[in-house]
């Protein structure tokens, strides 16, 4: 970190030591996983600049940003409105739970058998490390599957300002009319903390600042059908994770770089991986900073991925909202239907999941797709087994891992991976 920012880390209120540990591994796995890979695209150093800072600058701008006036809001979901929160000029984070830190304090709170991504929220907020939830002004919590739901009720005691958006279990008329009322009781929430009026052309400003960064995304997507593969898997996981929390138009610029680059790599014949290489999709539940257990491990095997069908992926980014209308509630309207097409395990049935997986497997030529579930996620792992069975169905390999936060299990997964990639090389 090129400054010195402890003064205002103990402003926010942060635990300095444990903070200090906490980079301190953070510093190093970023070091082992991605400075160690070979011929990285030069413009990822833009990614490497941010992740050195994740905690220093872009705090700061976070921490200057509040100054000047503007509500910062955590989140944890891709179901709330980024384009909301930017009509009202303000800071929209999400918030990473991707490691495993304060175990044991979360499980004093909660039940052994919750999954990683819940106690990783409560641990980072028990032992005040992450500047992102002490400079929030709110966080939104959603109402999506029954351990978030039902641990933010006592999530909101951690945090200084705890909103909690009801989020439909269905696409039915009611489920969106729900959506709709949510979403227009969240942006009075965030008129009333701002002083600012939503309005349809502040709004339309905030959709397009989004759709660009959609956009973007999938640019990045379809460059990485390429084969040879052009990219790892590794460094479009770190772009769809920095997504979440970097300032939307530079990260918008960062990430067309990134694809300029690649389109000459392609044009140049310059691969980054071996025309061999197994392809595979990933897909499943979401993987936060600084989850890259999975990819890694995948990567390290001599294959690639090419694809994840996961809100921090595809499934986030997937549609852009349609701006032509001139009324605040045309927009409105747009927005939810657009938020409606989230594959979300949460909804019931959730068919375009699986649409979704199969086309991105005929679009990336994969080789095979690989379900992610986290241990103890309901949503996501009572979809698997029909999931696999219908992709197995229709000659799309498959393979189900459950796993969590921790790397005792990491030479298991290994050996299955290494078993997985020969079967579908053969
Ligand atoms: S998997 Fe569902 S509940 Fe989880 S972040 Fe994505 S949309 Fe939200
Ligand atoms: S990973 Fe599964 S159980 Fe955990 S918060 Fe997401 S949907 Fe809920």
């Amino acid at each position: 970190m090129s400054e010195n920012y402890t003064q205002m880390w103990t402003d926010l209120g942060l635990d300095l030591d444990k903070h200090d540990a906490l980079l301190a591994v953070l510093g190093q796995a970023y070091q082992d996983v991605f400075l160690t890979q070979k011929n990285r695209p030069k413009s990822m150093e833009y990614f490497d600049f941010v992740m050195s800072e994740v905690h220093g600058l872009r705090i700061k701008e976070i921490v200057d940003a509040r100054a000047e006036g503007r509500p910062v809001v955590g989140t944890f979901c891709t179901f709330v409105p980024e384009e909301l929160v930017l009509a009202v000029n303000g800071v929209f984070v999400g918030l990473c739970s991707g490691a495993d830190f304060g175990l044991e304090s979360a499980e004093k709170l909660l039940p052994r058998n919750t999954c990683s991504l819940i106690k990783s929220a409560f641990g980072f907020a028990i032992e005040k490390v992450c500047p992102y939830i002490e400079a929030s002004d709110l966080i939104v919590g959603e109402n999506t599957c029954d351990g978030k739901k039902k641990s933010f009720e006592q999530y909101k005691d951690l945090v200084k300002d705890f909103y909690a958006m009801d989020l439909p279990q269905t696409r039915s008329v009611e489920g969106k009319a729900l959506l709709k009322s949510e979403y227009m009781r969240f942006a009075k929430k965030l008129e009333e903390m701002s002083g600012k009026k939503i309005t349809a052309n502040n709004l339309k400003k905030a959709i397009a600042i989004v759709n660009k960064k959609r956009a973007a995304m999938h640019r990045l997507s379809k460059l990485r059908a390429a084969t040879p593969a052009v990219i790892s898997g590794l460094d479009s996981l770190l772009m769809n994770q920095v997504y979440f929390y970097d300032d939307p138009i530079r990260f918008t610029d960062s990430v067309n770089k990134i694809c300029d680059e690649l389109e000459e790599r392609i044009k140049s014949d310059e691969a980054y991986m071996d025309e061999k290489a197994a392809r595979i999709v990933v897909t499943g539940c979401p993987m936060a900073v600084p989850n890259w257990k999975l990819h890694s491990i995948i990567e390290s095997c001599g294959a690639i991925v090419v694809g994840d069908e996961s809100c921090v992926g595809d499934r986030g980014t997937q549609t852009l909202t349609k701006d032509n209308s001139n009324t605040l509630d045309g927009l409105f309207d747009y927005i939810v239907e657009r938020y409606q097409t989230i594959d979300c395990a949460i909804y019931t049935p959730n068919p375009t999941r699986e649409e979704h997986i199969k086309k991105m497997f005929a679009n990336t030529k994969a080789d095979g797709v690989i379900q992610y579930s986290l241990q103890f996620c309901s949503p996501y792992q009572m979809e698997a087994i029909p999931l696999e069975n219908t992709l197995e169905n229709k000659d799309i390999p498959t393979l189900r891992i459950d796993t969590d936060y921790s790397a005792e299990d990491a030479e298991q997964i290994r050996t299955r991976i290494e078993a997985f990639i020969e079967r579908i090389q053969d």
